[in-house]
């Protein structure tokens, strides 16, 4: 065995090109979605002594990832992640120290009419009239309130409380660095905020232990966790709180694209970027890695991170890693220019029509929401469908009256959520190959993507620092494995 190793070793070296094998990349980054640009920005941000390198590999021709555009006859709309919530801290920064602009949710977005359809009928609808006077904007959306009141009771209020906890513990994350500690494991850095807990038990089970009325539960919640994440209300705890989270008032997005937050950074932090390099191999080879990518490349570097769902991937790692298994929930996004047929919803007139039509769980159902993203003329709508399968010509000829142009898009979306959760590690070695999308086991959005690739930048430069004591980080340790420690600088 040995003798074919050493040689299969000489002639890897010897077949890395020049431009390689002439500076040792130190840092990889597979990805370059938020978490890798993150990671990045990070890295950059917090290392005392400049790392000579950063390079980040991304398989398609743009960056962003699951950040995504679409244009349609000429506009643009968010395919992928859309929303960001006012308390998105690490997103609200980039955005500002990018200088790109916050596009807030729209009048007609924010008093946008809902109606909760079971494929037969709508089980509840609130009231929608078209107003842009301030006064008859308040005094509509009261009136919903109201209605909803009625409808699901008090257990209504319980949901901001129980948002507003989530999202208060979710704050820790941004604490000085002095006092929040660099984690090694999703499991610690989830119980260091109270929010790990809510991985062991469903939404379903959370809200039925705070005595939740069942029909919001069926109804207005899991349409809410149905468009946010496609799922039941079986999705865990923590989940079904940042999908409710999702749903309040004030969310925005970037003005152009949420991508542009990855393409800045990528921008600002001195990254090698490899569009179109798929990286199909990690090895270590003692002391450092080496990267094979689709192209017949390699790479080598002191650090890999890995910053992409390694779920789909057929990514060969030497020697072999081990990560829970984990399925992703796809997502079919499709975007249609035309008009819908309100006959297919039992109505007379589109105008009668909500602007968002949310979902309960039932397996006839074909798409889990439908919703108007900008209403050009009396009769030419954009609208955007999730489904859990893809929506056939036929299916999508019977929902539409009108349709112009359509766009389909199949997402590996987020994962698909359990409880109690299992979580990969974030170093997938004893050594320096880490993981930031383990952390998407507790939530998947562009923030937590953010936050995650943080923790890891720091993770990287503590056990760096480990290696070479007299630099100091001023980081803290929360592990327990002897093995992985951070020094308390
Ligand atoms: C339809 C949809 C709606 C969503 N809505 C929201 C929302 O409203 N708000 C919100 O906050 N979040 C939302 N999310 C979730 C959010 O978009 C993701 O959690 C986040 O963007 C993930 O970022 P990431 O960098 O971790 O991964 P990704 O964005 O997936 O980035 C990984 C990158 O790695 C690349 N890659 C993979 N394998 C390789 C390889 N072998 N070599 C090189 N490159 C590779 C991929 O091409 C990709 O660009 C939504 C997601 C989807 C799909």
């Amino acid at each position: 065995m040995l003798p074919i190793t050493l040689i299969t070793l000489t002639l890897i070296t010897l077949t890395i090109p020049s431009s390689s094998s002439q500076s040792t990349a130190d840092v990889c980054i597979i990805g370059s979605g938020i978490s890798g640009s993150s990671v990045a920005h990070f890295l950059r941000q917090y290392s005392p002594t400049p790392i000579s390198q950063i390079r980040i590999f991304e398989r398609h021709t743009v960056v962003g990832g699951r950040m995504a555009t679409v244009t349609i006859a000429g506009e643009t709309f968010e395919a992928g992640g859309t929303i960001l919530h006012p308390k998105n801290y690490h997103a609200l920064n980039f955005t500002h120290m990018l200088g790109l602009k916050v596009n807030g949710p729209s009048a007609s977005e924010s008093s946008m009419s809902l109606g909760i359809w079971d494929g037969d009928k709508f089980l509840f609808k609130t009231i929608d009239f078209d107003s842009k006077n301030q006064i008859v904007q308040y005094f509509v959306s009261l009136a919903n309130s109201i209605r909803m009141l009625f409808r699901y009771g008090v257990s209504l209020l319980k949901m901001n409380n129980f948002v507003e906890v989530t999202v208060d513990n979710f704050l820790k994350y941004y604490e000085s660095k002095e006092s929040r500690p660099v984690f090694s494991n999703v499991e610690d850095m989830l119980k260091w905020a109270d929010l790990y807990n809510l991985t062991t038990q469903t939404l379903e089970e959370e809200l039925v232990g705070l005595k939740f009325s069942p029909l919001l539960i069926e109804e207005l919640i899991t349409v809410i966790t149905r468009i946010n994440y496609g799922q039941s209300v079986k999705i865990s705890g923590l989940a079904g709180a940042v999908s409710l989270a999702g749903s309040g008032g004030d969310l925005w997005s970037v003005e152009g694209g949420n991508w542009q937050m990855a393409a800045g950074l990528i921008n600002r932090s001195d990254v090698t970027l490899h569009l179109q390099e798929e990286i199909s191999s990690v090895t270590n080879a003692g002391g450092f890695y080496e990267l094979n990518s689709t192209n017949g490349n390699s790479y080598t570097c002191q650090i890999t991170v890995v910053a992409t769902p390694l779920d789909e991937l057929d990514i060969q790692f030497t020697p072999e890693i081990y990560i829970p298994e984990r399925k992703l929930q796809h997502t079919y996004t499709t975007f249609v220019r035309g008009l819908l047929n309100p006959a297919y919803f039992g109505l007379n007139a589109v105008s009668d029509l909500p602007e968002l039509v949310g979902t309960i769980e039932s397996s006839e159902l074909p798409f889990t929401c439908v919703s108007v993203l900008k209403e050009h003329a009396a009769n030419d709508f954009t609208y955007k469908l999730f489904s859990r399968q893809s929506l056939t010509d036929a299916l999508l000829d019977q929902i539409f009256s009108i349709r112009n142009e359509t766009i389909r898009i199949n997402w590996g979306a987020y994962p698909h959520y359990h409880a109690p959760e299992e979580f990969a590690p974030f170093i997938l070695d004893d050594k320096h190959l880490y993981y930031v999308n383990a952390f998407e086991n507790a939530a998947s959005t562009i923030e937590t993507g953010a936050v995650a690739a943080e923790n890891i930048a720091r993770l990287i430069l503590s056990r760096l620092s480990g290696q070479q004591p007299s630099r100091s980080y001023g980081l803290k340790s929360s592990t327990s494995d002897s093995n992985l420690q951070h020094p308390e600088l």
